[in-house]
């Protein structure tokens, strides 16, 4: 008999948790799992798979826009927000009851509420107390809004999935994955939407390339990009709009402001004074490659330890973690310089592996191999878009370090190259790979010079 309740109790059932859970249960663990809010986390809820759908619903547009040139008359197109809304919401609520269904499966109890640490093995939850041997930190992030004057009339991306009604016009704050996802979404649902960043150019830490040819393709979308714009205040006018200051002496009048500025580790109420867990200097749980934190009893994983806030990483350390506690398996750590990544921007931008400003600070030899073309479905209907593809290459052992692409299904694209950069391709490999024509992922395979070394 264990003198714990569990072998190991998790707080937060987001991609992570879950996923340590189910692992841990399937090798024979005794499991709980606490959540306050809903099954499934940001990434089920509020984040990227309701995000992706409003990203299928916005390219509509483009397509009706684009039919005629394919010889296809539509009649009066109408749009529906609440339609989508509800379209939605259901399709979450389905997901919600599978990731139930999958924890019950696997024998782990759910516990309803809110976790707070008080203790290496002891977790309260409301007047009741659960001990565990080990204990899993899964709670994520949560949207952060900085303190300006009028910062409550904005919304954060949370709120954005349960509007009553579309604004005419939305100003989004901010340069990062979910300003810029959020701004092609908007842009193409046809709400006019302004996206403000603070510096000369959004998407900070990707491949320069792939940023400078984003910003020039947004904007034949419809986008309005506002660089070196930062909000100074936000005021309520009547009728619930809202007049929005710039740095820069602007002011803009819209419907919503959306703040995508950052998300920040949810550690508030946890209770880790009461542990040796201790942060890091941004506000992250400290953990080890085995995701071991300061205490050894607790772990944490996912969105609150940073190192790269998506959640296939999250479920790759999950079940990294459960194998380790629980599995007597080893596994290699994770590398995070090969995850492949896509924002799902309009048009889309994937990478995996290093820029080239970042290859070019490690390696001394780099070749840089670029093509930008309008892809083949723009012809007919005359579309001025243009996609990009760029490899980044060490010269000296020909491996290739970075794949970085701008255009459509760039993400479904670079999933297959991500394969390749993690089996270690070298620029030999891509060449000697017969490509499948016409598609726009051949270019990857047909890059044969340098255009600079
Ligand atoms: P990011 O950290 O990606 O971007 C935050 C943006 O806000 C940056 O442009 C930053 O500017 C700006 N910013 C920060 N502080 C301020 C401030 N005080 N005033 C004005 N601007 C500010 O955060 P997101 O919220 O976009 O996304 C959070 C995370 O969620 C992402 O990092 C990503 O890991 C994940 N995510 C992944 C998605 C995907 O896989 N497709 C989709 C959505 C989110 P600066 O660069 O100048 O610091």
């Amino acid at each position: 008999m264990s003198q714990y309740d569990y072998d190991l109790l998790v707080i937060g059932a987001g991609s992570g948790g879950v996923r340590a859970s189910r692992f841990a249960a399937q090798y024979g663990a005794k499991v709980g799992i606490i959540e306050e809010r809903y099954l499934g986390g940001t990434c089920v809820n509020v984040g990227c798979v309701p995000k992706k759908l409003f990203v299928f619903a916005s390219h509509y547009r483009e397509t009706f826009h684009s039919a005629p040139g394919y010889g296809w008359q539509a009649g009066s197109i109408k749009f529906d927000w609440n339609q989508l809304r509800q379209n939605k919401d259901k399709e979450i609520e389905r997901l919600n009851g599978i990731y139930e269904r999958l924890l019950d499966t696997a024998g782990v109890d759910i516990i309803d509420g809110s976790g707070q640490l008080k203790g290496p093995h002891e977790v309260a939850v409301g007047d009741k107390t659960y001990t565990a041997k080990h204990l899993l930190l899964a709670v994520g992030g949560w949207p952060w809004v900085p303190d300006i004057p009028g910062a409550e009339h904005a919304i954060t991306s949370n709120e954005a999935f349960y509007l009553d009604e579309l604004p005419e016009r939305i100003v989004i704050v901010g340069g990062g994955y979910i300003a810029v996802e959020f701004a092609g979404i908007f842009n193409g649902l046809g709400v006019e939407t302004h996206l403000c960043y603070r510096g000369d150019l959004f998407l900070r830490g990707f491949d320069s390339d792939l940023r400078k040819h984003l910003a020039q393709e947004m904007p034949k979308k419809g986008i309005h990009l506002h660089f070196n714009s930062d909000i100074d205040r936000i005021e309520k006018a009547e009728k619930g709009r809202l007049t929005v200051h710039t740095d820069q002496g602007a002011t803009f009048e819209a419907g919503q402001v959306m703040y995508a500025t950052g998300r920040h580790p949810k550690t508030e109420g946890l209770g880790l004074e009461n542990t040796g867990v201790a942060l890091t200097d941004d506000g992250h749980i400290r953990v080890n490659a085995l995701f071991q934190t300061d205490e050894p009893s607790i772990h944490a994983l996912g969105d609150v330890t940073g190192p790269a806030e998506l959640t296939p990483v999250a479920l790759a350390q999950g079940m990294i973690l459960a194998r380790h506690l629980f599995g007597n398996e080893k596994s290699a750590p994770l590398d995070y310089r090969i995850v492949p990544t896509a924002v799902f921007s309009q048009p889309t931008m994937a990478t995996c592996g290093l820029t080239e400003e970042e290859a070019r600070a490690e390696y001394a030899n780099i070749d840089i191999y670029r093509g930008a073309f309008r892809p083949m479905q723009y012809t007919l209907p005359d579309i001025n878009e243009r996609a990009l593809v760029k490899l980044v290459v060490d010269r000296d052992t020909d491996r290739v370090l970075g794949c970085h692409m701008v255009g459509p299904e760039a993400g479904e694209i670079m999933q297959g190259l991500g394969v390749a950069m993690t089996a270690g391709a070298t620029k030999t490999d891509f060449d000697r790979t017969i490509g499948i024509h016409p598609t726009l992922a051949e270019e990857f395979v047909t890059l044969r010079q340098p255009v600079e070394s």
